[in-house]
């Protein structure tokens, strides 16, 4: 990349040349002498203004481009924070239902599970908030560990989180729900040191149907969550209508058969 000495240097020699070579021919044309004191005008007059000018001017460019630059960069850290939850690093609300709408629309499977904290305000009643905090954490870790890079995942709650597996089939959902529920379960949390606390999350899986709003998917989620809470915590609960049926693999219906899993 050319310095803006060089830049500068470079237009002021063309500016000399182009004023000599002018001169010469308006010279050559007329018949008049070209005298030695006018080429050293030639020379020196454009580059005593040229120059100077020049530098300004692609100092100035340099600097703009510097900040445009910089603002740039600024401008994708602050839509980056924007978007995200501070606690967990996961999308927050907003930002994960814009995202999973635009997939959506683009997939034709997919699965939302819609996963809650068991007995989270005991955590905090009994040792804090910033503990609370810290088994958020946790739990976000798990979740990130259990899922693909491609899946999306936000923190939609105080200690609800959602996951959406976008081209996914149902049995690869309730794989994916049961390995984080486990995940979960295996943490070692210790509020107070050799004292473990046991974490759970109860998760409400559902298929997406081709064309359905994001609304009524998190609201079918809600009610396989609710039915998980319900039949004791702990759980993937997916709803009847995306029950396994005999044509899925046997390998994998044998894999489910293994799972927590409920349905009703
Ligand atoms: P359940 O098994 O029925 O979900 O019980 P729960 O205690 O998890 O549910 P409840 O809705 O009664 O309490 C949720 C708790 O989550 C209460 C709230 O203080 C806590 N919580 C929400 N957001 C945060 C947070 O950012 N940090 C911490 N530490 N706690 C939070
Ligand atoms: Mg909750
Ligand atoms: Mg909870």
């Amino acid at each position: 990349m050319w310095s803006v000495t060089q830049k500068a240097a470079l237009v002021t020699f063309a500016a000399v040349v182009g004023t000599v070579l002018i001169e010469f021919a308006i010279s050559m044309a007329t018949g008049r002498p070209y005298p030695f004191f006018v080429f050293v005008l030639d020379v020196l007059m454009p580059a005593a203004m040229g120059f100077p000018v020049a530098y300004l001017l692609f100092r100035q460019q340099h600097r703009l481009r510097a900040a445009a630059a910089e603002l740039k960069q600024v401008n994708a850290e602050l839509t980056h924070k924007v978007s995200r939850d501070h606690l967990t690093g996961f999308l927050n609300r907003e930002t994960f239902f814009e995202r999973t709408g635009g997939l959506r629309r683009r997939s034709d499977a997919g699965a939302l599970l819609l996963i809650d904290a068991d007995h989270f305000k005991t955590i905090n009643d009994t040792h804090g908030h910033l503990v609370g905090d810290e088994a958020l954490r946790l739990i976000a870790g798990a979740i990130s560990r259990s899922v693909r890079d491609t899946d999306v995942l936000g923190r939609v709650g105080g200690e609800e989180f959602c996951v959406f597996l976008p081209s996914t089939e149902r049995w690869e959902a309730v794989v994916v729900a049961e390995r984080l529920r486990a995940g979960v379960e295996q943490l070692d949390f210790r509020p107070i040191p050799d004292v473990r606390h046991p974490l759970s999350v109860s998760i409400g899986a559902v298929m997406h149907d081709a064309g359905e709003s994001m609304s009524k998917l998190m609201r079918r989620a809600d009610i396989a969550l609710y039915r998980a809470k319900a039949s004791g915590r702990n759980m993937v609960v997916m709803p009847r209508e995306t029950r396994l049926v005999d044509s899925e693999p046997v390998a994998c219906r044998n894999r489910i058969q293994a799972v927590t899993l409920r349905s009703w």
